[in-house]
């Protein structure tokens, strides 16, 4: 499962990155990005958490 953040529509909430900083980071423009893009499958249920806990939709993951 890959995942992305689309650096258009993340606000900087900080949501993705308090649910599972294994995989995202703040990046250079202060937006949240996945440095890890090939989910690992023990972490596979907090990226579902952070897809779902996005307020705008930006984490892609499939
Ligand atoms: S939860 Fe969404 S809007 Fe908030 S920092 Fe992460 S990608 Fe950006």
């Amino acid at each position: 499962m890959k995942v992305t953040v689309d650096q258009e529509l993340c606000i900087s909430c900080g949501l993705c990155i308090s649910i599972c900083d294994e995989v995202f980071h703040w990046n250079a423009d202060d937006r949240a990005e996945a440095v890890a893009t090939d989910v690992p499958e023990e972490l596979e249920q907090d990226v579902q958490e952070a897809v779902e806990s996005c307020p705008t939709d930006a984490i892609k993951y499939a």
